[in-house]
């Protein structure tokens, strides 16, 4: 098939529903004016867009897979981030769940706000309102919308800037759903559970491998070989790890703004996702729902 052929994909956008810019909305039309064929919106502890996104996917003619992004815990890493695909997004009991974790968010934001304040006054700054930090939040409270103020304020020039100078140091545990249990959770909510940017964990590539082999023992399905974060030889590696393993492969921008130096449908490099990831994770995900289907029988 010739390049003019190909269809391109993003598997992890974020929307206003959690750190993202955009309105789930405004993304699906973004993704049809950049050519994309399909998306999935995958929030913070947040599922809020979903519905949102499908509707407007049907005007365009974008299909959207209903998406979610879990901070859980392995091991000693407390913040690894799990992607869950085709998940049902209306399951009352998951919706409750997520409750929490948005709430311990929302303290947490607090607190963050209060050692950034300090950090501002002690560098005679004027200190940043909460009201501001929560005038662009719809659900799930993130870093990102404290970064933006500080921003906003002139204190720093970029996201990366904020992180460096303020939130990372600053920062808060959040709630971290345990690993086995997220993964349990996903698959009994008809999903599939992919591990997002691995490379984040840990660059040492013996390590990852025994890190991912371990996951892949508690259920995880998959890992986002093509991703912001991987150098193109790493992606490469990931892809034939993931092959050699059978574990799905998927991949997304982990877009969230316009102003990041990220772009909707392009991984690190300029790399793009091609249309056929979609066809295996939907059969995975087909098979999943039948799973979760009968269970409930
Ligand atoms: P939180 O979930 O509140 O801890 O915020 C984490 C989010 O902030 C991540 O999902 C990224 O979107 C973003 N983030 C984390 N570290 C950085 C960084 N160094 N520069 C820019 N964005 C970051
Ligand atoms: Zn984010
Ligand atoms: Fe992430
Ligand atoms: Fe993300």
């Amino acid at each position: 098939m010739g390049t003019e052929m190909k269809q391109f994909i993003d598997l992890h956008l974020h929307s206003n529903c959690s750190d993202g810019v955009f309105s789930p909305a405004e993304l699906v039309e973004m993704a049809h004016r950049v050519g994309l064929v399909a998306i999935a919106i995958a929030d913070h502890d947040s599922v809020a867009g979903v519905t949102e996104a499908i509707t407007t996917g049907i005007t365009a003619g974008i299909e959207v897979i209903p998406a979610i992004e879990l901070s859980v815990q392995f091991a000693s890493w407390n913040d690894v981030h799990l992607l869950g695909y085709g998940i049902d997004h209306t399951d009352c009991n998951f919706l409750e769940r997520l409750v929490a974790f948005r709430e311990r968010r929302e303290k947490r934001n607090v607190e963050i706000l209060d050692l950034v304040n300090k950090r501002l006054n002690a560098e005679k700054k004027e200190a940043i309102q909460l009201k501001d930090v929560l005038a662009s939040a719809r659900d799930s409270i993130g870093r990102p919308h404290i970064a933006r103020v500080l921003q906003a304020k002139g204190y720093v020039n970029s996201t990366e800037e904020a992180f460096r100078r303020y939130l990372s140091p600053c920062n808060i545990p959040k709630f971290y759903w345990p690993i086995d249990s997220a993964i349990n959770e996903i698959r009994q909510l008809g999903g599939v559970a992919v591990l997002a940017h691995p490379v984040t964990i840990t660059d040492d590539r013996r390590e990852l491998h025994g890190v991912i082999a371990q996951m892949q023992n508690m259920g995880l399905d998959g890992i986002e070989v093509f991703n912001n974060i991987s150098q193109p030889d790493e992606m490469e590696y990931l892809r034939r790890f993931a092959e050699e393993r059978n574990l799905l492969i998927t991949g997304g921008s982990d877009f969230h703004c316009s102003e990041d130096s990220l772009e909707m449908g392009k991984g690190r490099g300029g790399v793009r996702f091609e249309n056929n990831l979609l066809p295996p994770l939907k059969k995975l995900i087909t098979e999943r729902q039948e799973n979760a289907r009968v269970a409930l029988l």
